[in-house]
């Protein structure tokens, strides 16, 4: 089951502290928002389950971590300056902005005006001064996308590690886009994080490793706990794709507000490295790129018996930190039936995302002896390392049970007045609502199995 509605998901990001409007207080700034208490350990969950699976699970993928503020001729012979734009539309009537495919019948999705203007391409990057001085000489973009900085630091990585093809690079980090209609929650905002691996490959060898990848990358979000039959493969048509690529696969998911693209996973060729490489000319590039002599790297490589230089081709699966997070939350949304009438909503998330791992709570709110057990019970979780164990001296154990359902908390730890006679606590299962008693030597060892 899954939520019924965005409203749904909406409103329990807010009552929860999962995420709020950004700025709120002054009315809040359209396609911003804020990860509240819960919301950063779910998206740090989520970021450390595909580093995890990028860069420690594998022995090819080594990590970056660059700066946002870019170079503008990074972004010049990228390609974003001249292409990286969306057909623009204005309402002369109510002054509106739109998105050319978002405007249908030729209507405004405002006002319901037709007296519109023809689309004209719009620039989505935003630009920063740089320096004390603002008289538009020093600027820099914010990144679009993480990838440039792994295509500009090819050399020193390459340098650093000796690595051979095939190998990849994995960042992950904020992107900004000026979106002309930020909308659906976090599903379109303007600053977004992404998780990013460029994997650079011997050109021939590209479209069965774009195959690969795509697989890779189904399997691991089905890992997640997205259901399979959530999630479908988009093969972009030629005429819809970057100007970078080759070939691009979508990963689409089943949003609440509609099918749209979670991940996707393009051939980018030898487009980058050839973009930015010095002695393009000497290169064998089989992208269309600008003539470029500004850059004073060779990102190439060079074959060891031949001594001959390739540029590589990348795949890159790019996937986007706040739509996996409302993916997961909306997978995650259940509301149950219980006997009696009553009804409870769960947040059934797979243990290692789940924001808080267990909650250890005292029958009796500011009891000495209980408190004092739970605080060692929470202290001793707290060191296995497994996430965040939170102790809840809150007296009221209903309340507290349904709250951490609510919350997706795998497991709460109850400390009560048996706990003081025999060492021994009650250890409530969040999607069973079984209770079990465990005694407190064995709570380590019974809390990493469950959580692992
Ligand atoms: P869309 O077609 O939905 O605008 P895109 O094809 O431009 O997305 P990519 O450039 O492929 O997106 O970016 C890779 C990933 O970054 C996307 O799959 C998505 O998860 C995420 N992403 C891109 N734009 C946004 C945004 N405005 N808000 C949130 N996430 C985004």
């Amino acid at each position: 089951m899954t939520a019924n509605s965005m409203d749904e998901l909406v409103a329990l990001c807010k009552r929860r502290g999962f995420i709020f409007q950004s700025s709120e207080i002054y009315g809040g700034l359209q396609g911003l928002y804020d990860y509240g208490p819960l919301g950063v350990e779910l998206k740090n969950n989520l970021k450390q389950a595909w580093w995890r699976a990028m860069v420690y699970d594998r022995d090819d993928v080594e990590g970056l971590d660059a700066a946002v503020l870019t170079h503008p001729k990074v972004l010049k012979y990228s390609g974003h300056e001249d292409t990286f734009s969306d057909p623009l539309i204005d309402c002369r009537d109510c002054k509106s902005r739109w998105r050319a495919d978002h405007v249908e019948a030729s209507r405004c999705p405002g006002c319901g005006s037709n007296n519109l203007t023809e689309p004209r391409p719009f620039n989505l990057m935003f630009k920063t001064s740089v320096g004390p001085v603002d008289d538009g000489s020093s600027f820099a973009y914010l990144r679009p996308e993480t990838a440039q900085q792994i295509f500009t630091n090819f050399k020193n990585v390459l340098d650093s590690t000796s690595r051979q093809l095939p190998f990849g690079i994995a960042q992950i980090g904020k992107a900004f886009r000026n979106e002309i209609t930020p909308r659906n929650f976090v599903f379109r905002v303007r600053e977004f994080e992404q998780m990013e691996l460029e994997f650079f490959v011997e050109p021939g060898t590209d479209e069965a490793w774009h195959e690969k990848w795509v697989q890779i990358r189904m399997d691991w979000w089905s890992n997640q706990g997205v259901d399979e039959n959530a999630l479908e493969l988009l093969h972009v048509p030629a005429g819809e794709l970057a100007h970078y690529s080759k070939a691009t696969v979508d990963l689409m998911y089943r949003f609440p507000h509609g099918l749209e693209e979670l991940e996707g996973i393009a051939n980018r060729t030898d487009f980058d490295l050839g973009s930015h490489t010095k002695n393009q000319s000497e290169l064998n590039i089989s992208a269309t790129v600008l003539p470029n002599n500004e850059s004073n790297a060779k990102l190439a490589v060079q074959n060891q018996q031949q001594k001959l230089w390739t540029v590589p081709y990348v795949i890159e699966p790019s996937a986007g930190v706040d739509r996996g997070v409302l993916a997961l939350l909306n997978e995650a949304y259940r509301v149950e039936q219980l006997d009696g009438g009553r009804e409870r909503t769960v947040l059934s998330f797979k243990p290692h995302l789940a924001p808080i791992k267990a909650a250890v709570i005292p029958l009796k709110r500011n009891h000495e002896g209980l408190v004092t057990h739970a605080k060692t019970i929470k202290a001793d979780l707290q060191n296995l390392g497994l996430g965040r164990i939170l102790l809840e001296n809150s007296g009221n154990i209903g309340k507290s049970y349904r709250r951490h359902d609510e919350v997706g908390t795998p497991l709460c730890i109850t400390v009560d007045f048996e706990t003081l006679e025999n060492a021994s606590v009650t250890v409530r299962d969040r999607d069973t609502m079984e209770q079990q008693r465990i005694v407190i030597d064995d709570l380590a060892a019974y809390v990493s199995d469950y959580l692992e």
